[in-house]
């Protein structure tokens, strides 16, 4: 049985969406020197100023000048794949080639799994992420030991075992039926346990033959309230291969959605390579793409096209994807989501980055009930983290609040953009997972 806590910082979330490309406030709560206040069944039951503290029945936490936020959601991320993070020299095929499937396939071993399970979540939470869509591989046991890894340490995560029956090496591949099976058991023992989100999971068309995808598309239709993750469009010589595979289809997205995957609990990873058309149904779905830009970057994919899917509609979230991308650090995802943007001639406001990586995220994911933000009623996933790690950050962080003689004080996007830039783990105080310090 836990107590109630109070934890004391500068509470900063969103309770709307900002404008795109602003600086000002509109959505952005921002609370300085508040107590955050955590009930006793772990959901958060509001807020005090820091001069009000609550009574004696509740546990006091001081992190007064820090900087409190919900927990990062990372909509796209592989757990085998800290094996291959800063792997050199591939673009996604070869890359795939080379070292990822070779990596997978030890996830076969229950051991293996488990303990990789356990080294990614654990490294999730020390990176400030407290929710997450996962693939494991398509090892059933590599799910199996996610979803128990997670309910121990009381995280929601979206993850379901890979699937993929073709164009990957000996044993990496499953088969329909047995597929088929292995996902309604695991259906069946895991979603909706603990804060377990079964999601199934096509690796990506390439790898799937028109029956598997057959198949997924009925999971999806005989279960309620499953999600469904992939990859689409994520580098030239893919979609060209992709086309080749599947004449049939008007484009990439095509494949899925004429095979029943796109509504509005699919999150579609990367999406760089698609049109007009493309993200049309995508907002018509409800669907969301996971803006990868580490991973884009690091394996020349190229620029995701943020300001289109403004235009069109559609939910776009922040993702590592770690191993093509190079750190599980959501300050750094959006660090480099700004520079990506930058090259595409939109500057992303921290406001925008931030909301795509908590609420925008949980609302996408129709979560928000649950996670994504501070409100009464959420559940305590947050985390604190210092301003400024470092001379020089600190130095930043002093000039943004105009205590450097000379310079006059920022506003608060000013700070919160610096920090966003400057911030990685070594920032990161204090993870708490439904009011539970990790
Ligand atoms: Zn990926």
């Amino acid at each position: 049985m836990r107590g109630k806590l109070a934890l004391r910082g500068d509470l900063l979330d969103f309770s709307g969406t900002p404008l795109w490309q602003s600086r000002a406030t509109d959505g952005v709560r921002w609370r300085p020197d508040h107590w955050l206040l955590v009930d006793d069944n772990g959901r958060i039951a509001g807020a005090l100023p820091g001069h009000q503290p609550p009574g004696e029945d509740w546990q006091k936490m001081d992190h007064s000048g820090r900087l409190v936020m919900p927990g990062f959601i990372d909509t796209h991320v592989h757990c085998p794949q800290l094996d291959v993070i800063a792997s050199h020299g591939t673009g996604l095929l070869d890359w795939l080639n080379t070292y990822t499937f070779p990596a997978e396939r030890r996830f076969a071993d229950p051991a293996a799994a488990q303990a990789g399970a356990a080294l990614f979540l654990d490294s999730l939470l020390e990176h400030g992420t407290t929710c997450a869509v996962v693939f494991p591989t398509v090892h059933k046991v590599s799910a199996e030991s996610l979803f128990e890894a997670a309910a121990e340490r009381g995280m929601c995560v979206l993850a379901g075992k890979v699937l993929m029956d073709r164009h990957a090496p000996d044993g990496l591949r499953d088969d329909v039926a047995g597929a088929e099976r292995d996902c309604e058991d695991l259906i069946h023992r895991f979603h909706g346990q603990a804060r377990n989100r079964y999601t199934v999971t096509v690796r990506f068309a390439a790898t799937s033959t028109r029956e598997q995808l057959a198949m997924a598309g009925r999971l999806l239709a005989r279960h309620e309230g499953l999600y469904m993750q992939t990859h689409v469009a994520e580098n030239v010589d893919e979609v060209k291969w992709i086309a080749e595979l599947f004449p049939e289809a008007r484009s990439y997205l095509d494949v899925y959605a004429r095979h029943g995957l796109l509504n509005e609990r699919s999150v579609l990873a990367h999406g760089i390579w698609l049109d007009a058309e493309d993200r049309r149904r995508l907002a018509d779905a409800g669907a969301q793409i996971a803006f990868c830009p580490t991973s884009n970057l690091f394996l020349g994919s190229g620029l995701f096209d943020w300001q289109a899917a403004v235009d069109t509609g559609h939910a776009v979230t922040l993702a590592s994807d770690v191993g093509g991308g190079t750190s599980l650090s959501m300050p750094r995802t959006l660090a480099e989501a700004y520079k990506v943007q930058m090259l595409r001639g939109t500057r992303l406001s921290a406001w925008s980055a931030l909301h795509a990586a908590t609420r925008g995220a949980a609302q996408a994911l129709g979560l928000d009930h649950e996670i994504g933000h501070l409100g009464e009623g959420a559940m305590a996933d947050f985390v604190v983290w210092d301003w400024a790690v470092g001379a020089a950050a600190r130095h930043r962080d002093a000039v943004a609040r105009g205590e450097v003689p000379g310079l006059a004080a920022q506003d608060l996007h000013a700070r919160v953009f610096a920090w966003m830039t400057l911030a990685d783990d070594r920032n990161r105080v204090a993870t708490y997972v439904a009011g539970r310090r990790h």
